[in-house]
Protein backbone atom coordinates (compact mmCIF):
# COMPACT_ATOMS: atom_id res chain seq x y z
CA UNK A 1 0.00 0.00 0.00
CA UNK A 2 1.24 3.64 -0.83
CA UNK A 3 1.48 5.57 2.05
CA UNK A 4 0.05 9.19 1.47
CA UNK A 5 0.46 12.48 3.30
CA UNK A 6 -2.43 13.82 5.20
CA UNK A 7 -4.63 16.67 3.32
CA UNK A 8 -3.74 19.88 4.59
CA UNK A 9 -5.39 20.64 7.93
CA UNK A 10 -6.43 23.72 10.08
CA UNK A 11 -3.13 24.79 12.70
CA UNK A 12 -4.12 23.98 15.64
CA UNK A 13 -4.20 27.89 17.01
CA UNK A 14 -6.88 27.92 14.23
CA UNK A 15 -9.32 25.19 15.43
CA UNK A 16 -8.99 26.74 18.95
CA UNK A 17 -10.44 29.88 17.60
CA UNK A 18 -12.92 28.24 15.40
CA UNK A 19 -14.17 26.05 17.97
CA UNK A 20 -13.97 28.78 20.61
CA UNK A 21 -11.88 26.54 23.10
CA UNK A 22 -10.20 28.59 25.92
CA UNK A 23 -8.42 26.54 28.66
CA UNK A 24 -10.22 25.31 31.50
CA UNK A 25 -8.48 25.10 34.55
CA UNK A 26 -10.00 22.62 36.31
CA UNK A 27 -8.72 20.30 33.96
CA UNK A 28 -5.29 21.76 34.37
CA UNK A 29 -5.25 22.77 30.28
CA UNK A 30 -1.68 24.17 29.20
CA UNK A 31 -1.55 23.71 25.57
CA UNK A 32 1.78 23.19 23.79
CA UNK A 33 1.75 25.31 20.58
CA UNK A 34 4.72 25.85 19.57
CA UNK A 35 5.97 23.47 17.20
CA UNK A 36 9.58 23.28 17.85
CA UNK A 37 8.76 22.21 21.58
CA UNK A 38 6.33 19.84 20.62
CA UNK A 39 8.75 18.25 18.33
CA UNK A 40 11.40 18.16 21.12
CA UNK A 41 8.80 16.90 23.26
CA UNK A 42 7.88 13.68 21.46
CA UNK A 43 12.12 13.15 20.55
CA UNK A 44 12.24 12.08 24.33
CA UNK A 45 10.17 9.39 23.45
CA UNK A 46 12.94 7.70 21.28
CA UNK A 47 12.74 6.02 18.02
CA UNK A 48 8.86 5.22 17.71
CA UNK A 49 8.88 3.30 14.47
CA UNK A 50 6.20 0.17 14.62
CA UNK A 51 5.20 1.53 17.85
CA UNK A 52 1.72 1.66 19.24
CA UNK A 53 1.46 4.30 21.44
CA UNK A 54 -1.41 5.79 23.89
CA UNK A 55 -1.41 9.66 24.51
CA UNK A 56 -2.84 11.06 27.13
CA UNK A 57 -4.96 14.29 27.16
CA UNK A 58 -4.48 14.80 24.01
CA UNK A 59 -6.37 18.37 23.78
CA UNK A 60 -6.39 20.12 20.44
CA UNK A 61 -4.06 17.37 18.95
CA UNK A 62 -0.68 19.43 18.81
CA UNK A 63 1.53 16.88 20.06
CA UNK A 64 -1.32 14.22 18.67
CA UNK A 65 0.03 15.11 14.85
CA UNK A 66 3.46 15.32 16.00
CA UNK A 67 2.84 11.85 16.55
CA UNK A 68 1.27 10.31 13.90
CA UNK A 69 4.12 11.95 11.64
CA UNK A 70 5.97 9.40 13.20
CA UNK A 71 6.42 5.96 11.53
CA UNK A 72 3.95 4.76 14.24
CA UNK A 73 1.63 1.16 13.29
CA UNK A 74 -1.18 3.07 16.03
CA UNK A 75 -2.16 5.88 17.84
CA UNK A 76 -4.89 5.29 20.72
CA UNK A 77 -5.73 9.14 22.88
CA UNK A 78 -7.56 9.34 25.73
CA UNK A 79 -8.74 12.91 26.58
CA UNK A 80 -11.56 13.63 29.34
CA UNK A 81 -12.98 17.04 28.36
CA UNK A 82 -15.89 16.65 25.29
CA UNK A 83 -15.42 19.93 23.44
CA UNK A 84 -11.79 18.27 21.60
CA UNK A 85 -13.72 15.42 20.59
CA UNK A 86 -14.37 16.49 17.20
CA UNK A 87 -11.59 18.24 16.76
CA UNK A 88 -9.50 14.44 17.33
CA UNK A 89 -12.30 12.93 14.87
CA UNK A 90 -11.54 15.25 12.23
CA UNK A 91 -7.74 14.84 12.62
CA UNK A 92 -8.69 10.73 12.46
CA UNK A 93 -10.47 11.27 9.18
CA UNK A 94 -7.64 13.01 7.95
CA UNK A 95 -5.27 10.69 8.94
CA UNK A 96 -6.94 8.01 7.70
CA UNK A 97 -5.59 8.13 4.03
CA UNK A 98 -2.07 7.73 5.52
CA UNK A 99 -2.85 3.81 6.58
CA UNK A 100 -2.81 5.53 9.95
CA UNK A 101 -5.59 4.48 12.37
CA UNK A 102 -6.33 7.35 14.84
CA UNK A 103 -8.24 5.67 17.52
CA UNK A 104 -10.12 8.05 20.64
CA UNK A 105 -11.26 7.17 23.73
CA UNK A 106 -13.12 10.28 25.61
CA UNK A 107 -12.36 9.08 29.54
CA UNK A 108 -10.56 9.62 32.29
CA UNK A 109 -7.58 8.56 32.30
CA UNK A 110 -7.46 7.65 35.74
CA UNK A 111 -10.16 5.14 35.66
CA UNK A 112 -9.16 3.78 32.12
CA UNK A 113 -7.41 0.15 31.36
CA UNK A 114 -5.14 1.13 28.90
CA UNK A 115 -4.49 -2.72 28.17
CA UNK A 116 -6.90 -3.53 25.65
CA UNK A 117 -5.77 -0.84 24.09
CA UNK A 118 -2.36 -2.61 22.79
CA UNK A 119 -2.21 -5.72 20.23
CA UNK A 120 -1.87 -8.91 22.04
CA UNK A 121 1.16 -9.83 19.23
CA UNK A 122 3.38 -6.74 21.05
CA UNK A 123 3.06 -9.09 24.15
CA UNK A 124 6.73 -9.50 25.54
CA UNK A 125 8.37 -10.84 28.36
CA UNK A 126 9.41 -8.79 31.54
CA UNK A 127 13.00 -9.60 30.86
CA UNK A 128 12.92 -9.32 27.10
CA UNK A 129 14.00 -5.68 25.81
CA UNK A 130 11.20 -3.50 25.99
CA UNK A 131 7.58 -3.81 23.63
CA UNK A 132 7.14 -1.31 20.94
CA UNK A 133 4.51 0.16 22.99
CA UNK A 134 4.59 3.60 24.47
CA UNK A 135 2.38 6.26 26.77
CA UNK A 136 3.39 9.55 26.04
CA UNK A 137 1.37 12.81 27.69
CA UNK A 138 1.44 16.36 28.18
CA UNK A 139 0.01 15.76 31.44
CA UNK A 140 -2.75 17.67 33.36
CA UNK A 141 -0.67 18.84 36.47
CA UNK A 142 -3.45 18.54 38.51
CA UNK A 143 -3.67 14.65 38.06
CA UNK A 144 0.24 13.91 36.91
CA UNK A 145 0.93 12.96 40.74
CA UNK A 146 -1.67 10.43 41.50
CA UNK A 147 -1.67 8.90 37.77
CA UNK A 148 2.69 7.84 38.18
CA UNK A 149 1.35 6.79 41.71
CA UNK A 150 -1.37 4.25 40.07
CA UNK A 151 1.16 3.12 36.92
CA UNK A 152 3.77 2.58 38.92
CA UNK A 153 1.66 0.12 40.98
CA UNK A 154 0.53 -1.63 37.78
CA UNK A 155 4.12 -1.41 36.56
CA UNK A 156 5.12 -3.34 39.86
CA UNK A 157 1.95 -5.98 39.64
CA UNK A 158 2.58 -5.74 35.73
CA UNK A 159 -1.15 -5.16 35.11
CA UNK A 160 -2.58 -3.19 32.44
CA UNK A 161 -0.50 -1.36 30.10
CA UNK A 162 2.35 -3.16 31.76
CA UNK A 163 0.81 -6.85 31.28
CA UNK A 164 2.96 -6.87 27.55
CA UNK A 165 6.14 -6.21 29.25
CA UNK A 166 8.11 -3.12 29.76
CA UNK A 167 6.25 -0.25 28.60
CA UNK A 168 8.19 3.13 27.77
CA UNK A 169 6.48 5.91 29.37
CA UNK A 170 7.22 9.85 28.22
CA UNK A 171 5.60 12.15 30.21
CA UNK A 172 5.36 15.82 31.37
CA UNK A 173 5.51 16.90 34.85
CA UNK A 174 6.05 20.28 36.99
CA UNK A 175 9.87 20.92 36.42
CA UNK A 176 9.85 20.36 40.58
CA UNK A 177 8.35 17.07 40.47
CA UNK A 178 10.62 16.09 38.03
CA UNK A 179 13.39 16.94 40.18
CA UNK A 180 11.89 15.07 43.12
CA UNK A 181 11.78 11.69 40.41
CA UNK A 182 15.61 11.70 39.56
CA UNK A 183 16.77 12.91 42.95
CA UNK A 184 19.57 11.04 43.92
CA UNK A 185 20.88 10.07 47.55
CA UNK A 186 21.90 13.17 49.41
CA UNK A 187 20.05 15.10 46.82
CA UNK A 188 17.49 17.99 48.79
CA UNK A 189 14.82 16.80 46.42
CA UNK A 190 15.29 13.23 47.63
CA UNK A 191 11.83 12.38 48.71
CA UNK A 192 9.21 8.92 48.52
CA UNK A 193 8.66 9.78 44.63
CA UNK A 194 11.99 9.66 44.28
CA UNK A 195 12.21 6.31 45.79
CA UNK A 196 9.01 4.91 44.31
CA UNK A 197 10.45 5.60 40.77
CA UNK A 198 13.56 4.41 40.93
CA UNK A 199 13.47 1.41 42.43
CA UNK A 200 10.79 0.62 39.33
CA UNK A 201 12.34 2.10 36.39
CA UNK A 202 15.30 3.84 34.98
CA UNK A 203 14.53 7.75 35.14
CA UNK A 204 15.75 10.39 33.35
CA UNK A 205 14.78 14.32 32.60
CA UNK A 206 15.59 14.53 29.16
CA UNK A 207 14.41 17.73 28.47
CA UNK A 208 12.63 21.00 30.38
CA UNK A 209 10.44 23.07 28.45
CA UNK A 210 9.69 26.58 30.05
CA UNK A 211 6.49 27.05 31.00
CA UNK A 212 6.34 30.50 29.06
CA UNK A 213 6.25 28.06 25.77
CA UNK A 214 2.72 27.16 26.80
CA UNK A 215 -0.72 28.52 26.30
CA UNK A 216 -1.48 29.90 28.86
CA UNK A 217 1.69 29.83 30.31
CA UNK A 218 1.97 27.74 33.80
CA UNK A 219 3.67 29.51 36.47
CA UNK A 220 6.53 26.84 36.45
CA UNK A 221 8.91 25.54 33.92
CA UNK A 222 8.09 21.70 32.83
CA UNK A 223 10.60 18.63 32.92
CA UNK A 224 10.02 15.84 30.56
CA UNK A 225 10.73 12.51 32.07
CA UNK A 226 11.10 9.22 30.29
CA UNK A 227 10.70 5.83 32.29
CA UNK A 228 11.78 2.08 31.47
CA UNK A 229 10.56 0.10 33.57
CA UNK A 230 13.24 -2.24 35.19
CA UNK A 231 14.20 -5.91 34.38
CA UNK A 232 14.68 -6.38 37.92
CA UNK A 233 13.36 -4.31 40.36
CA UNK A 234 15.99 -2.56 43.05
CA UNK A 235 13.03 -3.90 46.19
CA UNK A 236 11.53 -6.88 45.49
CA UNK A 237 9.07 -6.39 47.91
CA UNK A 238 5.22 -6.33 46.74
CA UNK A 239 4.17 -2.58 46.05
CA UNK A 240 2.02 -2.01 49.25
CA UNK A 241 4.94 -2.56 51.65
CA UNK A 242 7.34 -0.45 49.81
CA UNK A 243 5.28 2.35 49.62
CA UNK A 244 4.07 2.03 52.96
CA UNK A 245 7.71 2.12 54.43
CA UNK A 246 8.61 4.49 52.19
CA UNK A 247 6.11 7.10 52.96
CA UNK A 248 6.28 6.57 56.74
CA UNK A 249 10.25 7.21 56.51
CA UNK A 250 9.75 11.01 54.60
CA UNK A 251 6.43 11.83 57.27
CA UNK A 252 9.28 13.63 59.03
CA UNK A 253 12.07 15.04 56.57
CA UNK A 254 14.06 16.48 58.73
CA UNK A 255 13.68 14.46 61.67
CA UNK A 256 15.98 10.93 61.53
CA UNK A 257 14.81 8.09 59.70
CA UNK A 258 13.73 5.94 63.05
CA UNK A 259 11.22 9.35 63.82
CA UNK A 260 9.09 8.15 60.79
CA UNK A 261 9.96 4.50 60.67
CA UNK A 262 8.48 3.59 64.30
CA UNK A 263 5.33 5.01 63.46
CA UNK A 264 4.97 1.72 61.34
CA UNK A 265 4.46 0.20 64.70
CA UNK A 266 2.48 0.44 67.87
CA UNK A 267 3.80 2.56 70.64
CA UNK A 268 4.17 -0.67 73.00
CA UNK A 269 6.07 -2.77 70.18
CA UNK A 270 8.30 0.60 69.49
CA UNK A 271 11.02 -1.96 70.12
CA UNK A 272 10.50 -3.83 66.89
CA UNK A 273 11.73 -0.63 64.64
CA UNK A 274 14.91 -0.79 66.80
CA UNK A 275 15.32 -4.19 65.84
CA UNK A 276 14.44 -3.83 62.27
CA UNK A 277 16.72 -1.29 61.90
CA UNK A 278 19.71 -2.85 63.66
CA UNK A 279 19.04 -6.21 61.54
CA UNK A 280 18.91 -4.04 58.29
CA UNK A 281 22.48 -2.37 59.16
CA UNK A 282 20.66 0.91 58.84
CA UNK A 283 22.02 4.15 61.55
CA UNK A 284 18.74 5.21 62.94
CA UNK A 285 20.37 8.76 62.92
CA UNK A 286 20.60 8.84 59.20
CA UNK A 287 17.82 11.31 57.81
CA UNK A 288 15.88 10.18 55.20
CA UNK A 289 17.47 11.60 52.13
CA UNK A 290 20.44 10.07 53.45
CA UNK A 291 19.05 6.69 52.92
CA UNK A 292 20.21 4.82 49.89
CA UNK A 293 18.37 2.04 47.60
CA UNK A 294 19.95 -0.68 49.16
CA UNK A 295 19.15 0.57 52.82
CA UNK A 296 15.56 0.94 51.70
CA UNK A 297 15.73 -2.90 50.14
CA UNK A 298 16.87 -4.19 53.32
CA UNK A 299 14.40 -1.91 55.55
CA UNK A 300 11.50 -3.01 53.03
CA UNK A 301 12.55 -7.22 53.06
CA UNK A 302 12.37 -6.85 56.59
CA UNK A 303 9.22 -5.02 57.54
CA UNK A 304 7.93 -7.26 54.77
CA UNK A 305 8.70 -10.68 56.45
CA UNK A 306 7.15 -9.46 59.88
CA UNK A 307 3.61 -8.72 57.07
CA UNK A 308 3.53 -11.89 56.12
CA UNK A 309 4.01 -13.55 59.13
CA UNK A 310 1.33 -11.20 61.03
CA UNK A 311 -0.92 -9.59 58.75
CA UNK A 312 -2.49 -7.42 60.77
CA UNK A 313 0.32 -5.90 61.20
CA UNK A 314 0.25 -4.04 57.88
CA UNK A 315 -3.45 -2.63 58.78
CA UNK A 316 -2.01 -0.92 61.84
CA UNK A 317 -2.39 3.04 61.27
CA UNK A 318 -0.67 4.94 63.92
CA UNK A 319 -3.10 7.55 63.87
CA UNK A 320 -6.44 5.29 64.47
CA UNK A 321 -7.75 6.03 67.87
CA UNK A 322 -7.98 2.57 69.46
CA UNK A 323 -5.59 -0.50 67.09
CA UNK A 324 -6.40 -3.99 67.71
CA UNK A 325 -2.42 -5.31 69.28
CA UNK A 326 -3.58 -8.50 70.39
CA UNK A 327 -2.15 -10.21 67.06
CA UNK A 328 1.22 -8.12 68.16
CA UNK A 329 2.16 -9.22 71.58
CA UNK A 330 5.40 -10.76 71.72
CA UNK A 331 6.38 -10.61 68.26
CA UNK A 332 9.96 -9.75 67.39
CA UNK A 333 12.04 -10.28 64.21
CA UNK A 334 13.82 -13.05 65.62
CA UNK A 335 10.58 -14.70 66.27
CA UNK A 336 9.08 -13.73 63.21
N1 LIG B 1 -1.79 17.54 24.77
C1 LIG B 1 -2.32 18.87 24.71
C2 LIG B 1 -1.20 19.84 24.47
O1 LIG B 1 -0.05 19.49 24.79
O2 LIG B 1 -1.47 20.94 23.98
C3 LIG B 1 -3.09 19.26 25.97
C4 LIG B 1 -2.29 19.16 27.26
S1 LIG B 1 -3.14 19.80 28.66
C5 LIG B 1 -1.78 20.08 29.74
C6 LIG B 1 -3.83 18.35 29.44
C7 LIG B 1 -4.94 17.66 28.66
O3 LIG B 1 -5.39 16.54 29.45
C8 LIG B 1 -6.16 18.49 28.40
O4 LIG B 1 -6.60 18.28 27.10
C9 LIG B 1 -7.20 18.00 29.41
O5 LIG B 1 -8.54 18.16 28.97
C10 LIG B 1 -6.83 16.54 29.50
N2 LIG B 1 -7.23 15.92 30.78
C11 LIG B 1 -7.35 16.50 32.01
N3 LIG B 1 -7.68 15.58 32.93
C12 LIG B 1 -7.77 14.40 32.27
C13 LIG B 1 -8.11 13.07 32.68
N4 LIG B 1 -8.39 12.79 33.95
N5 LIG B 1 -8.12 12.10 31.75
C14 LIG B 1 -7.83 12.37 30.44
N6 LIG B 1 -7.51 13.60 30.00
C15 LIG B 1 -7.49 14.60 30.90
Amino acid sequence: MTLQRAPPLPTIQELIRIYKLGAIKRLSQNFLLNQSAIKKLVRCAGDLTDCHVIEVGPGPGGITRQILSADIKHLSVIEKDERFIPILKSLSAGYKFTGKDLRIFHGDVLKFNMAPLFPFEEKKKWTDLPPNLHVIGNLPFNISSPLIILWLRQISERTGAWSYGRTRLTLTFQKEVGERMVADILHKQRSRLSIMCQHLCDVTVKHVIPGKVFVPPPEVDVAVVHFVPLKYPRIEQPYHIVEKLVRHTFHYRQKFCRRGLVTLFPAELAHLCDEMLSKADVDPTTRPQELSMEDFRRLCNFYGMYCERHPRLFNYYYRDREPDLSCLQGLTIDSA
